[in-house]
């Protein structure tokens, strides 16, 4: 008799906040989350920058960001869960091709009434002390860097604790009754005809086969009624492969470094007066798109940059990040328009994954009608939108159409997945 009606393999963000709602959503119902770490969130969500918006240009992202982003503030703000929700803005700065990309966002922020700021370089200047008139100079000529237009700031963003909202949703739904088995790593699927003939070979191929469960490195069978959820972030192409299931993610190295503001004006740009109510600098995305995460508690900003063509796809067990990458990639793309960051050296570092999918949005789909649900391609924003994918995951596992999500919005479960899916490209990917 199986165990379990569902196994979730991965208790990252988007395995916990799948857990959580498919407790609530089928009350009653055994569910197993398998992880090969230690404890809850160890994977990529412990490396990640956390910070939050709900302003993008896809439906697909302002429908999952909109939804999470409020579902997160109502757990701080009325149910006292500290997130360490913190609303200090994205501030994108603009040069002219950004500001093209960026109208396209403001257009639906003006259907949406989301809230807005326009600065001028001359109080982008003045406010943060970054330098808007680049062109002419060397270093601008070498990185291809252009001269300021324009800051769109959103104040409906900011940066959160993902560890605490992992602890969330692990806490929640362990009370609910999830049990978590962690240093457990999954190793094969069990493949099982529906009608066994009891024939040696069975499953053949032209059997109605579904995945009856997951073997994991201990010897341990986790055998389930209904459906094994893979949420096992940039590890999910590789664990899927060998049963021929592709998961539409690849993974790709990321990598922060933590640099402390030391001198009077970088500390003048860390703690800039008058851009939200913490007289603390917004999240940073310069027009290059190198980014400037405030982390005040350190006296730092994190300093980050996705790299594309000539980073290879690949997953590392134990990703390093590259002093180098740091000296003549992030460097110079922060200090072209921050001299005051110039020579500034980072206090720490780490390195992770994105998980990806070709067109950057999230993928949730049942293979095969086989009872596996995959649930992978969350980067760059897998925390800032797991809510509402999880949520979508659930509902998939549970055979819905639609799900209705926080915010009361229906979404199309099928919209994450192939045959419907809604690809509109997404401009503002960090
Ligand atoms: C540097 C960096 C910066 C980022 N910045 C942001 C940001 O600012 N905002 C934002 O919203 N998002 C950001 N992200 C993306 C975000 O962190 C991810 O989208 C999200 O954490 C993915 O969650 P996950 O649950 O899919 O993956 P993970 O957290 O990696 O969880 C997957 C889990 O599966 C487990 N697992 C894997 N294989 C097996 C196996 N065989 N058996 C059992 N368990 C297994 C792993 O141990 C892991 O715990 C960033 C990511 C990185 C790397």
């Amino acid at each position: 008799m199986p165990e379990y009606d569902y196994v979730i393999v991965g208790a990252g963000i988007i395995g916990l906040a799948t857990a959580y709602h498919l407790s609530r959503m089928k009350p009653g119902s055994r569910i197993a989350v398998v992880d090969k770490g230690s404890g809850p969130a160890t994977g990529d969500t412990s490396k990640s920058a956390a910070a939050f918006r709900v302003f993008f240009t896809s439906k697909i992202n302002i429908e999952l960001a909109g939804s999470s982003v409020a579902f997160y503030e109502h757990l701080q703000e009325e149910e006292g869960v500290d997130l360490s929700m913190r609303f200090v803005g994205y501030l994108f700065m603009a040069d002219k091709p950004k500001m093209e990309e960026l109208k396209k966002g403001l257009r639906h922020a003006d259907r949406l009434g989301l809230e807005y700021r326009i600065l001028e370089p001359g109080e982008l200047e003045e406010k943060l002390g970054v330098r808007t008139s680049v062109e002419g100079t060397e270093e601008a000529e070498i990185l291809g860097a252009r001269d300021i237009v324009a800051g769109v700031l959103i104040p409906k963003a900011g940066t959160l604790m993902p560890d605490k909202l992992a602890s969330y949703y692990y806490e929640s739904s362990r009370q609910a009754g999830v049990s978590y088995h962690f240093n457990e790593e999954v190793r094969e699927f069990i493949l099982e005809p529906r009608k066994p003939l009891g024939i040696e070979g069975e499953p053949f191929p032209w059997q109605d086969t579904r995945v009856a469960g997951v073997l994991t490195a201990n010897g341990r069978e986790y055998r389930v009624r209904e459906k094994v959820i893979v949420a096992a972030g940039a590890w999910t192409p590789f664990l899927l492969e060998p049963i021929g299931v592709d998961s539409f993610s690849r993974p790709k190295k990321r990598q922060i470094f933590a640099v402390k503001a030391e001198t009077p004006e970088q500390k003048r740009v860390l703690y800039a007066k008058g851009l939200n109510r913490y007289d603390v600098s917004p999240m940073i995305i310069l027009p290059n798109m190198a980014y400037m995460r405030p982390t005040p508690e350190e006296e730092s900003y994190w300093m980050g940059y996705s790299d594309e063509l000539g980073r290879p796809y690949r997953l590392e067990e134990n990703p390093v990040p590259e002093e180098r990458f740091y000296t003549y990639t992030i460097h110079p793309l922060v200090s072209v328009y921050f001299p005051q960051f110039e020579g500034a050296v980072p206090r720490a570092s780490w390195a992770g994954h994105y998980d990806l999918s070709p067109d950057k949005q999230p993928v949730v789909f049942e293979a095969f009608n086989s009872g596996l649900v995959v649930s992978a391609g969350t980067s760059g924003s897998g925390i800032l939108k797991a809510d509402a994918i999880g949520r979508v995951t659930a509902a998939v596992a549970l055979r819905m159409d639609e799900i209705q999500l926080y915010n009361g919005d229906t979404f199309k479960t099928a919209w994450l997945g192939f045959e419907e899916r809604l690809v509109e490209k997404e401009y503002l990917v960090i």
